[in-house]
């Protein structure tokens, strides 16, 4: 079982894969938490690039980047990780990579939907959690929130609002893979609603 989690920054999707693997684990099943960028020791490496270096990337090459974290945390975390029954619960996947680096304007977003899923070799999560979340809530938590600002974090409010929405047009366009839930709510209602979907996944 292969769950990502998705969402705008500050939407809360460390809590919530913190929540759901305590639960799973309650149950008695292995969970491999695992994110992107940065899943694998070639990943992290990736991830330090896109998000701490200073100045601009060329947008192309930054997608291109988010790619390779991907095509090799696909093929040595997660797929390894499925095959031995595992639950894979991942902060992250390319959704974020359709709403980020698409809602940049630059990319066009089908064509950053297909390099990730050529990076992946078609691979797609049996659930996506869509943390739903307006970018002014969003921006007061990462505010009072005692850690320094990713680059991308830092962007403007404008720019997390065409995140959302992007988000959203996924969401829509794939009901049967996605759960949208409304991460306004508190962490325990949304875990709640979260773990009823995965409980119908498990049973399966
Ligand atoms: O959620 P996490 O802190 O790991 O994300 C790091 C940053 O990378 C976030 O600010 C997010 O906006 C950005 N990101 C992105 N494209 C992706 C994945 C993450 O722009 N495909
Ligand atoms: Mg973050």
């Amino acid at each position: 079982l292969w769950i990502t989690l998705e969402g705008g920054d500050g939407s809360g999707k460390t809590t919530q894969a913190e929540l759901l693997t305590e639960r799973l684990r309650a149950d008695g099943r292995t969970v491999v938490r695992t994110r992107e960028p940065g899943g694998s020791e070639v990943g992290q490496l990736i991830r330090d690039i896109v998000l701490h270096h200073r100045g601009d990337i060329a947008p192309r090459a930054e997608a291109l980047l988010y790619a390779a974290d991907r095509a090799h945390h696909v093929a040595t975390v997660v797929r390894p990780a499925l095959a031995r029954g595992e639950v894979v619960l991942q902060d992250r996947y390319l959704d974020s990579s359709v709403a980020y680096q698409g809602a940049g304007r630059v990319l066009d977003a089908t064509e950053v939907r297909e390099l990730s899923l050529w990076a992946a070799e078609g691979a797609l999560p049996d659930l996506t959690v869509l943390l739903d979340l307006d970018p002014t809530t969003a921006r007061e938590r990462l505010d009072s929130a005692d850690k320094p600002f990713d680059r991308l974090e830092a962007e403007r409010e404008e720019f997390h609002a065409r995140v959302r929405g992007a988000y959203l047009a996924l969401a829509a366009a794939e009901p049967g893979r996605f759960l949208v839930v409304d991460a306004a709510q508190p962490p325990a209602t949304i875990a709640e609603r979260i773990h009823e979907r995965v409980a119908t996944l498990v049973q399966t």
